[in-house]
């Protein structure tokens, strides 16, 4: 068989490989793409949903926002219920004017892929990457059913079962908690759109609702952690859901669910990102509860970081960097920045839910003091704008040194740079 070369080969097409593989085959790079799923199966899989700022605004500069800001929505505020106040959350306003964009991952990645065929990238679809090697001259390649795959760098952009990250000499495992709960997840039919997330703290455990599409919502509920799905039927689901959050006339209606499932509430961090030509980026890396609505926009933001770094190091041989934002620092920025995002989700999670195995009898004490927290994040003030500012994704992703900024800068801030 013959054997086959490439200078950059990504493993996965989410949305960590797929903007890595845009920005890179602009550049000029040669790039392949291997995916297990086939193209169907990736542009219908419902996920996240909610674009922090700064993942637009880099998508835009890309120009791969098209449809997004046509058929997509701005949100600024988001409200908690708890103790039957209802609690609004301004934080367009405290963060000021920073909003996310609400528009389906899988409408997004049906852009993206439909953009890179378009720009003259292809992918393998349903070609799984069944093992990745290291050469003895630290060539790093892949093996698929097309036979093997030499490249410069293999990218490991292939989820929280990371192929990549398997491969990588000393392992790249790292630190991970297992939360004691875990989400029921609802996607359904709604009567209109959601205005706005609504996080309900209740005595019997969390709820949530996410807007998605004009007529789908998503909605989540706290169940105990290893809960079986078998005991949550459609109407148990439908009561608790209208219970806990509260919903009334002025909200939309449950119509048909669509999906359901058993979220398995976990956050890990990778302990290493690279290992000489193997990279990681996005779930590869490190996973994230859904709670900040972190997971797809963390993805994101490695793959920008990414790019930019090895764009320098094979345009330009600048793998230091002279500004220390070189490959070489690569591994650094980025786990320093998913400790951050875990951290932020971790706050959020602790509001959002009461300690295990509280007794009903102390639950209203810890939920009063909960509203406490959701009036100060909810106020002007230093505390409300760094919840705004970190919820909304304010700051820049990195573009790579040759394009042109759509904001005038090119790095991401330290202070917001998840
Ligand atoms: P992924 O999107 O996981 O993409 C990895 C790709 O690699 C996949 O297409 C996979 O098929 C492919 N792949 C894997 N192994 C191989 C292989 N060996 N060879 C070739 N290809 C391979 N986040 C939220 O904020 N809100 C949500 O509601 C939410 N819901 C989620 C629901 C589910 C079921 C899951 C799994 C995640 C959800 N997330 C949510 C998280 C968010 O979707 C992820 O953080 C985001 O998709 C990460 O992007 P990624 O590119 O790193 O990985």
């Amino acid at each position: 068989m013959t054997r086959r070369t490439t200078t950059v080969a990504i493993v996965g097409a989410g949305p960590a490989g797929l903007v890595l593989a845009h920005a890179l085959h602009r550049a000029g790079i040669t790039v392949t793409v291997h995916e297990r799923l086939s193209r169907a199966a990736v542009e219908s899989a419902a996920r996240a949903g909610v674009l922090e700022h700064r993942v637009v605004e880099y998508l835009r500069a890309l120009g791969l926002t098209d449809r997004l800001t046509a058929e997509g929505e701005r949100h600024g505020r988001c409200e908690i219920t708890c103790l039957g106040e209802n609690v609004l959350v301004d934080y367009g306003a405290l963060s000021g004017g920073i909003r996310h964009w609400v528009y389906p991952q899988q409408l997004l990645l049906r852009d993206l892929i439909a953009a890179y065929l378009a720009d003259g990238g292809s992918i393998a679809f349903e070609r799984p990457v069944e093992s990745v090697t290291v050469g003895a001259d630290g060539r790093p390649g892949l093996n698929t059913a097309d036979g093997p795959l030499t490249a410069e760098y293999v990218i490991g952009c292939d989820g929280a079962h990371s192929v990549v990250a398997a491969a990588f000499p000393d392992g790249a495992d790292g630190p991970g908690r297992r939360y004691p709960y875990d989400w029921l997840t609802v996607l359904a039919r709604i009567s209109r759109p959601v205005e706005q997330i609504r996080y309900a703290v209740h005595a019997d455990g969390f709820a949530g609702m996410m807007p998605r599409t004009a007529d789908v919502g998503r909605f989540y509920l706290e169940v105990p952690a290893g809960e079986d799905p078998a005991g949550w039927g459609e109407r148990r689901i439908r009561a608790e859901l209208e219970r806990r959050l509260e919903l009334d006339g002025e909200d939309p209606a449950l119509g048909a669910l669509l999906e359901t499932g058993m979220l398995r509430m976990r956050g890990k961090v990778a302990r290493r990102m690279r290992a000489g030509r193997l990279l990681l980026a996005g779930d590869a890396a490190h996973t994230v509860t859904p709670s900040g609505a972190k997971g797809l926009n963390s993805a994101v933001a490695d793959a920008a970081d990414l790019a930019a770094a090895l764009i320098a190091e094979l345009r330009d041989g600048d793998g230091t960097g002279l500004d220390g934002t070189g490959l070489d620092g690569y591994e650094r920025r980025r786990l320093d920045a998913a400790w951050r995002t875990q951290e932020f989700s971790e706050q959020l999670l602790d509001l959002l839910h009461l300690p295990a195995g509280l007794p009903p009898g102390q639950r209203e004490f810890a939920l009063r003091l909960r509203l406490e927290r959701i009036r100060r994040i909810a106020a002007p003030g230093p505390e409300g704008a760094a919840f705004a500012l970190a919820y909304a994704g304010a700051g820049e992703l990195r573009l790579p040194a040759m394009w042109p900024s759509a904001q005038g800068g090119a790095v991401a801030s330290g202070a917001t740079g998840r």
